[in-house]
């Protein structure tokens, strides 16, 4: 593979291995082990295994291995550990980097699963983890400290949509010697090249974006080669955290059209955006394409567009918010992202329901809010199925 080919190129032929058949499309080895052909051989791939010598699947496989080159080809990193799931990749990261009597500063603004890491798993372990709003560089700036062993945040917020600027707070983190993680699954690969703009490590989940038809669980974490395999691959091949090969297979054959997906998804979001901003029926809505959108510069500058989700207040509350919802004829109710289909939440009642009220104020999580992921669909079609949802009253 060539370093001098653009993305597009990089997701159709990254990573790509080919048997002995030279099949055109990836193959699936959907094995757990492999075969050695000495004892001599298998004593000495368990002393070094090569990049293309394989013990276990937990440690690594030949479809799994493609998966993991073509994402860091496309991210720019120099490695890369695939994960079963979004949340196993932010909990190997965290924990594979921390120790008791470690500090870690993290953003409020979080995906539930990694809320509940590093407010309730992390501590019991001896972490201090301290909250702050993460788009005040402010609030980072006091809370680092000589112990701050490491930074995370989602760069992208869920599901108010707000953004935190990299670069900055890369700069902040690694003043006092701590390792930045993002998570970057709402900005997406194709527009935010986070290790380049300053983190050390980057996370996604991979049953967003990646696969984008809604098929299968995964997740990678990226980094350095010195990060990914001397702290990350042994916790992640001794905990259990590994990609399944068809997980693997799946998310490969995703990645070829990922940049297509996500860039027409991202023109529909922005065209919704605009078109729903000021509806009688709207108090607010939420994209980073806005130009009201308070970090429109910021997601001009670290992403160059408001990528592939939108939020939007629907006067009412929960009443207003419901009866819309079960009006919508083509836009399913579920909580995926990413996927060819176009997928409503209510957040306040669904991914975020267990968080406290005052949390919910805090982040601006009301009864009304709905998270609109945009899919594939012709933009015309959603829109008239969004204004038709949006008038219908209560109890009609
Ligand atoms: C979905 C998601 C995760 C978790 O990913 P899974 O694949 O569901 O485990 C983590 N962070 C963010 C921002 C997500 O959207």
């Amino acid at each position: 593979m060539s370093n001098d080919w653009n993305s597009r190129t990089k997701l159709v032929h990254g990573g790509t291995r080919r048997s002995q058949y030279n099949e055109v499309s990836e193959a699936l080895f959907l094995t757990q082990g492999f075969v050695y052909d000495s004892a001599e051989q298998a004593e000495a791939r368990f002393i070094e295994a090569g990049p293309d010598e394989f013990i276990y699947a937990r440690y690594g496989n030949p479809t799994v291995a493609m998966f993991e080159d073509r994402i860091a080809a496309l991210e720019g990193a120099e490695d890369a550990f695939a994960c079963a799931s979004g949340m196993a990749a932010v909990n190997g990261a965290l924990c594979a980097m921390l120790k008791a009597g470690d500090h870690v500063v993290a953003a409020r603004a979080l995906f539930g699963s990694c809320h509940y890491i590093l407010d309730s798993i992390l501590p019991r372990y001896g972490v201090e983890v301290t909250f702050i709003d993460g788009t005040d560089l402010d609030q980072w700036r006091a809370a680092v400290r000589a112990e701050t062993r490491l930074c995370f945040f989602e760069s992208m917020s869920n599901p108010t949509l707000e953004l935190i600027d990299i670069k900055s707070v890369s700069e902040i983190a690694h003043e006092v010697g701590a390792l930045v993680v993002v998570d970057n699954v709402f900005s997406t690969p194709i527009y935010s090249k986070a290790i380049s703009q300053g983190a050390d490590i980057v996370t996604y989940s991979a049953t967003k974006h990646m696969d984008g038809q809604g098929r299968v669980l995964g997740g990678v974490i990226l980094g350095s080669k010195e990060l990914i395999r001397g702290k990350i691959e042994p916790y992640m091949k001794h905990t259990g955290g590994a990609l399944s090969p068809f997980n693997a297979w799946v998310l490969l054959k995703g990645l070829e059209t990922m940049d297509l997906r996500v860039r027409a998804q991202t023109a529909t979001a922005q065209m919704l955006a605009e078109a729903l901003e000021g509806h009688p029926a709207l108090s607010r809505v939420l994209y980073p394409g806005l130009a009201s959108h308070p970090q429109h510069d910021l997601a001009n500058a670290q992403m160059g567009a408001g990528g592939t989700v939108l939020s939007f207040e629907i006067k009412g509350g929960r009443d207003a918010a419901f009866a819309f919802l079960n009006a919508l004829n083509i836009i399913v109710i579920s909580n995926n992202l990413g996927d060819a289909k176009t997928i409503a939440t209510p957040p306040a009642f669904t991914t975020h329901q267990r968080l406290p009220d005052d949390q919910k104020k805090l982040l601006g999580i009301t009864p009304g809010l709905i998270r609109l992921s945009c899919g594939l669909e012709d933009p015309q079609d959603l829109l008239a199925d969004i204004r038709a949802a949006l008038s219908v009253e209560p109890g009609e």
